[in-house]
């Protein structure tokens, strides 16, 4: 899943537990160029990080790492359902 996309976008869907231990306790947080959607997994994915799986409506996040935050291009939709912004 983790996809470099056309512009400065590398995206990637994540597990709540890799999430936690990537973003909210690290320096990833300090950094203004990231897009996070938390939402429900569409169909079953696996995180690109640990490989867990994750289920038609497991919670999951979709991270989009952006060189410039306009390079952002909407692709949650696709994978996640119920998405909230985080950031
Ligand atoms: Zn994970």
């Amino acid at each position: 899943m983790a996809k470099a996309m056309g512009k400065g976008m590398v995206r990637y869907i994540w597990c709540p537990r890799c999430y936690r231990k990537l973003i909210v306790n690290k320096e990833l947080k300090e950094t203004g160029l990231i897009v996070i959607m938390q939402g429900l997994a569409a169909g079953d994915f696996v995180c690109d990080y640990c490989a867990a799986i994750l289920a038609v409506g497991y919670s999951c996040y979709a991270i989009s790492m952006v060189d410039s935050l306009s390079d952002h291009e909407s692709w949650e939709k696709e994978y996640l359902t119920q998405l909230e912004k985080v950031r």
